[in-house]
């Protein structure tokens, strides 16, 4: 037997001894691992490797075995293996016929003997006299034969390695079940697993002792649990404290709807608490802090530790050393995609270099330049993808169309209202565009109220009357109706040349949809309104010149471009492209002008029509929760409605229905001489239908809606809403909830219900106090929340932003900067030198429709 095994046998022996408290070596066997698979995988070569690596794991998982069971057959397991000696496991694996890894060189080897020390490294370097490569343990194994890897032999063209996309299982260590758990992370393949960014990072270098803390201060503590327990407020909120303490003093810590954490945070036990330092009741405390059961051997390693997302199931420390191996042996195998010369002008370091340090960083300096070159990355790519979208539909021609300014001034003057100069302004940009050879390609923002539709509308009527037509696309049913009908009855002042408007949604079905099919191919009807149920199928136009989105943030890129291809005409060689119009209420942010809508020009309307009352907002503390409802009361009673925002329940939509039901239930004891109805996510859209249209028509005192449900209709006779929970909605979020009153000319209110006692949430909510603005909103929002929240996860049809933040202004124009360089001189990304950089363009996008 070697002298590695023999120590290392000799270790195991005095951890039998000592009682499986791990203790036989400092910090632990797993640490002892690194020490094995350096001396020995440098000792006994190439064939020796797996049953090498095979023991280090094993040594790893040992720390993490709770029981002393567990460890002593995890002990006599791993002595057999090394009493075995190399080979032993090796051979079935290595001996696989398609095993594409193993030059063959390599594989002879192993057939013929079991000489460890001669081997010849496998890339015919000269590995052995170069300690720091030799040591270098590929501890991660080889991928399977389903995905072959060949050596980094640093082809002409830069190509990632097959292995990348390896299934996870072929990692050493992770088997189907473990595989399954990373699955529920997003982790499927090697490369899921590279790219997988640690949550946070653990200071253990600056710990801060209890008595210590200061107020608003981002600490970390180590303590003991003293007490646990949990109870549930009168709304059902579950509460969970723990009393922690160290010996230098006790705290508090509080966590909302957990539970589970009950089971988890037992007194006795030493947990790790990160967070914000606050304050209650003139005591410092944490309020949901992240936390996780204590390891020792963090406290040793005196630098910045990696914190994961977790699963149930995956230990931190497993999920770490494995990030750590994979990492160490993959990145220098992935070629990077950025050439020197961007590296060097923008002092970005390699990828390599990244990677390894945004898993575990060396000092703060080092993960701060590894985020920056990763969200370099994430940015400049999103920027090309974007260069590449202006310029597809660019290199489209446009329909030029004749727009008569007869026709334009009967339209005007046959509103019952005059246009404000924004909306004039506004409608002079569009019309210019669809007269001009090129495609439009616009966003119109404006405030909720602001008159946008009234804009879009003039737009689609003169489109009309130059004899083509066009669509509008609502997110709801609900919303699609309201234009609908406002779209009519605008029309209704302009007798001669009318034009035939018609409604398409989802609940449109057998003869009248065929009718409305057969309008819109023969060219009979001239705008259509609708929902998702103008891109399906069948859907065919006569002649869409011009499209126009509504609420755009909601809808992806995918369902854009289909309604746009609607409108696609012309051969194959000389198609055109319809003009496109998006609308949005939610204001955009400068940062976020230069890249989500980077490849739009953007018309403002930013003056409200004559005569709004501002809607007066006030924040109110749960202990005035009655006196809300009683003005409420008095407002239903002096003839007008009102709405009531449920709470924001995070967990899945089919609670926050029933929270809303119930919610629905309470309210209406509350209310017993008030007719209320109730709108959530999970009703039919017959039902929600009924319930507004009830609400439209006065049929309803009071409307109760989750947040979930878009309320964005047009009721003025609406002039209260109470939003519950307000803390937890999004500054712009609440702007548009409040935005839903005070469309009549009566006096309208917004009341805030929050037991917030976080400064920043009450300074937000100050601010929608405070300013009737919502571009103001949106920056703050934004400044305070992230896009993340800002846009509504999934649903901006966004490509996801790994570690690059919309909100970071610089980085962005760097990466613009960059993106216009390289576009300027290979827009195709076609040279060789930029054919990984395209294939990664391919993957951000992918998922995203063709972004032309
Ligand atoms: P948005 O789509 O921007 O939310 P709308 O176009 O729906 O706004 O307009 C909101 C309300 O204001 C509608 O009832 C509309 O008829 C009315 N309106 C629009 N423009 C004007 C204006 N210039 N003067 C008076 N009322 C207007
Ligand atoms: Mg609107």
């Amino acid at each position: 037997m070697d002298s590695y095994s023999q120590k290392l046998i000799k270790i195991l022996k005095l951890e039998a001894e000592d009682g499986h408290e791990d203790r036989a070596v400092i910090g632990g066997l797993a640490r002892y691992a690194d020490t094995w698979l350096h001396e020995a995988g440098m000792g006994l070569g190439q064939d020796a490797k797996g049953w090498v690596e095979d023991v280090a794991e094993r040594l790893r998982q040992y720390s993490s075995l709770s029981s002393t069971q567990e460890r002593h057959s995890a002990l006599g397991e791993l002595m057999g293996l090394l009493e075995q000696g190399p080979g032993s496991t090796d051979i079935p694996e290595a001996a696989a016929p398609e095993q594409g890894v193993a030059p063959a060189a390599e594989v002879s080897e192993e057939d013929t003997g079991q000489t460890m020390v001669q081997t010849a490294p496998s890339d015919g370097t000269d590995q052995m006299s170069a300690a720091p490569i030799a040591k270098e343990p590929p501890s991660v194994a080889p991928p399977s034969p389903a995905a072959p890897t060949p050596e980094p032999t640093t082809p002409a063209v830069p190509e990632d390695p097959p292995g990348l996309d390896a299934p996870i299982t072929v990692v050493r260590g992770v088997g189907e079940r473990q595989a399954g758990r990373l699955a529920r992370l997003g982790i499927r393949t090697v490369r899921d697993l590279i790219m997988f960014i640690p949550r946070r990072y653990d200071d253990f270098s600056n710990l801060k002792p209890i008595n210590r803390l200061e107020y608003g201060e981002d600490v970390t503590i180590i303590a003991q649990v003293v007490k646990a327990n949990s109870h549930k407020t009168r709304r059902g909120r579950s509460i969970f404290k723990a009393l922690l303490s160290d010996n230098t003093g006790t705290t508090e810590a509080t966590w909302f709807n957990q539970p589970y954490l009950a089971d988890r945070i037992r007194p006795g036990k030493q947990i790790v608490v990160s967070g914000t330092v606050d304050e209650y009741l003139g005591r410092l405390c944490f309020t949901s802090p992240e936390w996780e059961t204590l390891q020792k051997e963090l406290l040793h390693t005196g630098r910045l530790v990696a914190v994961y997302p977790l699963t149930r199931g995956l230990g931190a420390r497993w999920l770490r050393g494995l990030a750590k191996r994979t990492v160490d042996y993959w990145a220098p195998r992935i070629p990077d995609h950025l050439s020197d010369v961007i590296r060097d002008q923008e002092g970005l370091v390699t990828l390599e270099t990244a990677l390894k340090q945004i898993h575990s960083p060396d000092n703060h300096e080092a993960l701060a330049q590894a985020r920056h070159r990763l969200a370099f990355d994430d940015m400049f790519i999103f920027q090309l993808g974007l260069l590449q979208q202006r310029q597809a539909w660019r290199s489209v021609r446009g329909r030029q169309l004749s727009i008569d300014d007869g026709t334009l001034q009967r339209f005007v003057l046959s509103l019952s209202f005059q246009l404000t100069s924004a909306q004039q302004r506004v409608l002079g940009q569009i019309l210019d565009d669809i007269r001009s050879q090129y495609p439009m390609n616009r966003l119109l923002q404006g405030d909720v109220g602001s008159g946008k539709t009234v804009v879009a509308a003039a737009a689609m009527a003169l489109t009309a009357a130059a004899g083509c037509q066009a669509a509008i696309m609502a997110p709801t049913e609900i919303l699609a109706e309201q234009h609908y009908s406002t779209l009519s009855r605008l029309f209704t002042g302009m007798p001669d040349q009318q034009p035939v408007v018609r409604l398409l949604t989802g609940s449109i079905t057998g003869a009248e949809r065929e009718e409305i099919y057969a309008g819109l191919a023969d060219g009979s009807i001239d705008i259509a309104v609708g929902t998702h149920a103008l891109i399906q199928e069948g859907v065919d136009f006569h002649d869409l010149a011009l499209v126009v989105i509504d609420e755009q943030h909601r809808f992806g890129v995918r369902q854009r471009a289909a309604l746009r291809e609607k409108g696609r005409k012309g051969d194959d060689a000389r198609p055109t492209n319809p003009h496109l119009l998006v609308m949005t209420a939610t204001p955009i942010p400068r940062s976020l002008q230069l890249t989500i809508w980077g490849h739009l020009d953007v018309s403002l309307i930013d003056e409200m029509p004559p005569g709004r009352q501002p809607v007066q907002t006030r924040v109110i503390l749960p202990r005035e929760r009655e006196r809300a409802y009683t003005f409420l009361r008095t407002q239903i009673e002096a003839g007008h409605q009102a709405f009531i925002i449920c709470p924001l329940v995070e967990e899945s939509e089919s609670i926050e229905a029933k929270a809303a039901v119930e919610e629905h239930k309470r309210l209406q004891s509350v209310f017993p001489d008030q007719r209320l109805g109730l709108l959530h996510g999970r009703m039919t859209s017959d039902e929600k239908d009924a319930t507004m249209t009830a609400f439209v028509q006065g049929d309803l005192d009071i409307l109760v809606a989750t947040s979930v449900v878009e309320v964005g209709i047009d009721v003025p006779n609406a002039t209260a809403m109470l939003i519950e929970g307000a803390e937890r909605f999004g500054l712009s979020q609440l702007h548009q909830f409040r935005g839903r009153v005070g469309r009549g000319e009566h006096e309208s209110y917004c009341i805030l219900l929050s037991d917030t006692k976080s400064e920043a949430s009450e300074e937000r909510l100050r601010a929608v106090e405070e300013t009737l603005d919502g571009f103001k909103l949106a920056e703050k929002d934004l400044e305070m929340r992230g896009p993340g929240d800002f846009f509504g996860t999934r649903q901006s049809g966004l490509p996801e932003l790994k570690l690059a933040s919309l909100g970071d202004t610089p980085l962005l124009e760097l990466a613009r900067r960059e993106a216009q360089a390289l576009f300027g001189v290979d827009p195709e990304l076609s040279s060789p030198d930029h054919r990984l950089l395209a294939r990664k363009l391919d993957e951000f996008w992918r998922g995203e429709g063709d972004p032309s």
